[in-house]
This record gives structure tokens, C-alpha cells and sequence, in this order.
């Protein structure tokens, strides 16, 4: 079977009965309060992954995108975003000023968009790797490209690639991304796997249109594809986008999902995502405290992060970057656990 046929397959077999591993732990999910439900996430977190809270670098390198997602601030036919591309020695440099302070992963982050192209993205990545003697984790997440740019990337340096699949509902998927399949999406996991990335994906809770099914078909579309990172967050309206007025969905079903995830992917890398910091003060220490283990640092400059407005209310905008460092160890400590600067691979791979 190619790629196509089996992401054809992994969707039909997601609206089937689960193997029995999987509905028990569904089950103990539905029948079992928040707090009850993260402490077992906590600790089978910690079973796995000790109390090690990993770093990683983000680089918003452009939000020029030629996608229309429905729910993106980002969007192509957002005219109000302020848009920004940085130069290739811009994204050089920011990584290495990272490397000295101590990141050992930098995960590059942007709107799909063209103008990078092919050579010039191998460029940056091999570029990085030489200089920082291979010790750093490169990567990569800018959306849908063909399995050769994939293969070209990963042959310059690339180690990981980060591509969330946004909902497991197919037709709501078509939908809120303005006539992208959930198909094609999971083909580009599926391509990724198979020229051996480190692989994450995940989704957005709380989208409009989804129920309580979704979301536990979401989780288990994770577990399916055997990620090897699984990031989700809370879906925020953005008011210059279609879904500009939906509601915000309580972000307990993040918490909820994050639990839920770490127990059906219990080897999975899950960060505290930047979306929950910013609809709740404390919504990072949360999801650590659901299962989560890492958390990615934005590093990229100052003039241009503002304008990376996938959703309003974005936190790390002022607080964050190398200055909040220390904040953030104190935060993490808070939830008894540490900081790490490791480069923490993906756990098939150490
Ligand atoms: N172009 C890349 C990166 C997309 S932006 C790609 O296609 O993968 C990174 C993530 O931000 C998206 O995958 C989406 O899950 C999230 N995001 C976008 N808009 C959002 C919103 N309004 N609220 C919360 N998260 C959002």
C-alpha cells in the first residue's frame, strides 16, 4: 500500500471499533474526573519521562502563508496581518545566538510559503547543523510539501517535522481548511515517517463543529500514527478570520485531552503549549500537570514576533524569550519538575 491508500485506511478504520487497549482507556477517560484523570497522566509522564521538562527554541521565520485555514490569523486572505519574512541569515543567526545560550532543539515555524524554497530551507538547515557540530535537533514545520522536498530536507540535516493534522473529521477538516483533505494531510505524516523524521502532529481542541466523538477520535488518530510528538492546544477565535465569531470552547477539554493523550501515546513528547498560556495565566503549568513534558521557547526577534498573530492574546509576546528564562524555571519548578536543555530525541530513537 503507498501512502495514499494507507492514510485512505488509517480514516476508515478510525470510524471502527478501537483494539482493546485503546476503549479501556477511553473508557477509564469518560468515567474519570480532571483531577483524578492528570494525576494518572502525571504519573505515567513521569514513569516514562522522569520530571524532565524539555527547551525548545521556536523561530517564527515567516507568516506569509498561501493557505486559507479558516480559523488562522495568518491566513492568505487576512489583509490586516502585518506580514514579515526574515532573511536566511537573519534565521541563521538567530539559531546560533540560541545555541549559545544553550538550546540544543530549534524548531522552525512559518506560514506556508513559497518563497522559501527547497534549497534555500536545505541551506539553513545544513548551515545550522555545521555549525553547531551536529549537537543540534533540527525542526522543521511549515505545512504541506512533496515527499521529495521532505526527502531533500532531511538528507541537508533535518531530524524532526512538526504537522499537526488539526481534526480527524474529514469533512469539517475540508471545511476550516478551505478544501484540503484530512487525506493529504495524513499522507504528509505518513510520508514524513517513512523517511524516518521524528514525527509529530496533534490538533486543535474546542474547533466549532466538533463533539465529544471528535475529540476522542482525534486523540486516537494520534496513537494510530505512532507520533513521536503530539502537540494540541486550544482553538482561540481570531476576530479578522471566518471563525472569528465562535465560541471559546472551556479549556478543560485541552486538559482533559492532554491526559488522554498521555495515556494512549504514553512515549510521546507533548509540550504546554504557547495557545494555553495565552487563554489561561496558568494553562501551561496545567497541561504539565496533565502529562505534558516539554515546552518551546519563542526565540524569534522581537520586531517581528508581534506580527505572528495566529490568534489573539498571544503570550511570550513581552514575557517570554531569553528574558523569561528565569520565570519560566521558576514556573516549572512550581509543578516539581526541571528544566532541560537535552536534546531530547524522540524515545524510539535514545
Ligand atoms: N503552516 C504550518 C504551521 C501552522 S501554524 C502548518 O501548516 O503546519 C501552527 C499551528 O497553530 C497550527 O497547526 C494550528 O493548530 C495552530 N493555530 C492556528 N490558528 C489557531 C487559532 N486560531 N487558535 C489556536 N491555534 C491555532
Amino acid at each position: 500500500m503507498n501512502n495514499k491508500e494507507l492514510s485512505e485506511k488509517i480514516i476508515e478504520d478510525l470510524y471502527k471499533e478501537p483494539d482493546r487497549k485503546t476503549a479501556e482507556i477511553i473508557e477509564y477517560y469518560l468515567n474519570t474526573g480532571t483531577k483524578e484523570l492528570c494525576d494518572k497522566a502525571a504519573s505515567v509522564c513521569n514513569d516514562i519521562h522522569g520530571n524532565t521538562v524539555f527547551l525548545r527554541g521556536l523561530v517564527e521565520f515567516t507568516n506569509y502563508c498561501a493557505m486559507d485555514c479558516l480559523y488562522c490569523g495568518i491566513r492568505h486572505s487576512n489583509g490586516k496581518a502585518v506580514r514579515y519574512r526574515m532573511r536566511e541569515s537573519s534565521i541563521v543567526e538567530t539559531a546560533l545566538a540560541g545555541f549559545e545560550k544553550g538550546f540544543r532543539t530549534f524548531v522552525f515555524q512559518g506560514g506556508e510559503d513559497p518563497f522559501y524554497t527547497t534549497d534555500m530551507i536545505c541551506r539553513i538547515v545544513s548551515t545550522i547543523k555545521n555549525s553547531t557540530g551536529g549537537e543540534a535537533a533540527i525542526t522543521l514545520s511549515e505545512g504541506i510539501r512533496s515527499r521529495e522536498d521532505y526527502k531533500a530536507f532531511r538528507e541537508a540535516g533535518a531530524d524532526r517535522y512538526l504537522i499537526r493534522f488539526e481534526t480527524s473529521d474529514p469533512l469539517l477538516h475540508k471545511k476550516i481548511r478551505n478544501g484540503i483533505t484530512l487525506q493529504r494531510r495524513i499522507e504528509a505524516i505518513l510520508d514524513l515517517k517513512s523517511l524516518d523524521f521524528e514525527t509529530g502532529s496533534g490538533y486543535m481542541t474546542g474547533l466549532p463543529g466538533e463533539t465529544e466523538e471528535t475529540g476522542i477520535r482525534n486523540a486516537r488518530l494520534c496513537r494510530m500514527l505512532e507520533l513521536d510528538m503530539i502537540g494540541i492546544g486550544p482553538f482561540i477565535p481570531h476576530k479578522d478570520t471566518p471563525l472569528g465569531l465562535s465560541d471559546q470552547m472551556p479549556f478543560e477539554l485541552c486538559i482533559r485531552a492532554t491526559a488522554l493523550l498521555r495515556l494512549l501515546v504514553p512515549s510521546a513528547h507533548i509540550p504546554a503549549t504557547t495557545a494555553a498560556g495565552s487563554i489561561d495565566p496558568e494553562g501551561r503549568e496545567k497541561m504539565l500537570k496533565a502529562g505534558a513534558n516539554v515546552l518551546m521557547i519563542n526565540i524569534t526577534p522581537d520586531d517581528v514576533k508581534k506580527h505572528y498573530l495566529l490568534y489573539p492574546g498571544k503570550v511570550c509576546l513581552e514575557e517570554e524569550g531569553e528574558t523569561g528564562l528565569g520565570s519560566l524555571a521558576e514556573r516549572v519548578k512550581s509543578v516539581n519538575r526541571v528544566l532541560s536543555y537535552n536534546i531530547g530525541s524522540a524515545l524510539r530513537k535514545t
